[in-house]
């Protein structure tokens, strides 16, 4: 028997549920009893991927999951007599290859061109997200955090409980929580868990989403992670940290110690890449209508396309250098939001970042002001250029970028493209209440 079906045995497991993530990145699962579990971990599960959208022709559908022993984790809020555990998969074809529809399979490869070229990619995503709770007729309402009182059906500090609970679940599900905190907006968080190669921090931040969804639940609350999901306040980021290690040195490869900013010429590659691509970039990591509702000036969001050292309206943060901490030397991307694939986004960023190093581009003079209050012409002499500004322009970027279809595969990126097409063309032609409220009376 699997040791990891013994496991589930000793662990009480009634029920596992076998995970993967779709294109659009919305985590998918077919259950099975425990009893199953023996065989499906030693020849997988069939299922009919033809019902997942844009996964597979039908020609293709047959296909099946193989669990990733190594994700084993029990379910905390799951009760006893039903007791359930998860494991992630990897999906393959028919004939037992990787299925190029699988984002977890992009991301293996992209790890693996990184790999041959001597690098292993790290990062630490930070995802921030809202509670709100069903009010009055309305849609979102914010559960506060220490202003008891404010909203007089929240008693004192409900959302700390909550999110207390929520980082006992991440633990329990094998996640190092390194801090958690309340954010910029009322009733937003952020908790940030160990900083990790890009596989793994991938599949940690799809467990991250239920599992803060789950717990939420259980409060009579909802957590969104909806990038900006009321109008006027801070929205929600996935700002991630990234870095490079040497694999033949074990060594941190962006750390150089006789630079200003302590980067390396790998450092510096990197981020000219990704600041190449970055306009394209934006139709994976910030993939919705409403990402671009987030990408405005004056919400820590980024806009213009510049990295900088303290600046958070930058594109590229790098944290300021501390001393003995070489090897946490690293670069924040904050353009992602929540609501991407973080495997396809993950993918993206890093074969980006190759770019730049494998063609030896050169990253321009960081901007360490506020770029928000640049006037158009200092942003032009100084030849900054701004994200999109709507999802049908990044999308439109996405298509005449060749190594970003390279990176994804083209099963991916015809599926994702035509996907997110209807979703901003169904969003286009809306009439909303904004236009109403210009136009009706006055025009
Ligand atoms: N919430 C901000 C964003 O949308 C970021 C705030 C921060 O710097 O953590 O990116
Ligand atoms: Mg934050």
């Amino acid at each position: 028997m699997h040791e990891i079906a013994r496991q589930a045995e000793s662990d009480g497991v009634r029920f596992i549920d076998l995970q993967f993530t779709d294109i659009m990145g919305t985590i998918k699962s077919v259950t099975i009893p425990v009893a199953q579990l023996n065989g499906a971990l030693e020849r997988g599960v069939w299922f009919d991927g033809s019902s997942i959208q844009g996964f597979a022709r039908i020609q293709e559908s047959d296909m099946f999951l193989m669990p990733d022993p190594a994700t084993y984790r029990v379910l905390p809020w799951t009760s006893p007599e039903r007791r359930r555990a998860r494991l992630l998969c990897d999906i393959k074809g028919p004939d037992g290859d990787p299925f190029l529809g699988d984002p977890r399979t992009a991301l293996r490869r992209a790890v693996e061109y990184a790999r041959q070229k001597g690098y292993a990619y790290q990062c630490g995503p930070e995802l921030e997200f809202f509670l709100f709770k069903k009010g009055n007729g309305e849609r979102v309402v914010p559960v506060p955090h220490d202003v008891g009182g404010y909203f007089d059906f929240s008693p004192k500090d409900e959302a700390q409980s909550i999110r207390a609970d929520i980082v006992l679940a991440l633990e329990q599900m094998g996640m190092k929580v390194e801090a958690s905190h309340h954010e910029v907006a009322i009733g937003q968080h952020e908790i940030d868990f160990e900083y990790t190669d890009a596989l793994t921090a991938a599949d940690n931040a799809m467990t991250f989403k239920y599992t803060v969804k789950a717990i939420a639940a259980t409060y009579g609350v909802y957590a969104t992670f909806m990038p900006k999901p009321i109008f006027g306040i801070n929205g929600s980021g996935m700002h991630t940290h990234q870095s490079l290690v040497d694999i033949k040195t074990g060594r941190n490869a962006f750390y150089k110690a006789d630079d200003e900013y302590k980067l390396s010429p790998v450092a510096y590659g990197f981020i000219a890449g990704q600041l190449e691509h970055a306009r394209a970039l934006a139709g994976v990591v910030a993939p919705t209508v409403n990402s671009y509702k987030r990408l405005t000036p004056g919400y820590e969001a980024p806009v213009y396309i510049c990295w900088a050292q303290i600046n958070r309206s930058a594109l590229i943060r790098i944290p300021r250098f501390t001393p003995g901490r070489e090897e946490a030397t690293r670069a924040e991307l904050r353009f992602p939001d929540p609501s991407c694939n973080p495997y396809l986004a993950f993918a993206a960023m890093l074969r980006a970042g190759l770019d730049g190093i494998e063609r030896g581009l050169q990253a321009p003079e960081p901007v360490n002001e506020d770029v928000f209050h640049f006037s158009p012409e200092d942003l032009a002499s100084r030849g900054i250029k701004t994200l999109p500004g709507t999802l049908g322009e990044a999308l439109e970027e996405l298509e005449a970028d060749s190594l970003l279809h390279d990176a994804l595969g083209e099963h991916i990126m015809s599926a994702y493209l035509r996907a997110k097409r209807t979703e901003w063309e169904e969003y286009r032609i809306q009439v909303s209440q904004w236009e109403l409220e210009r136009y009706l009376e006055t025009l």
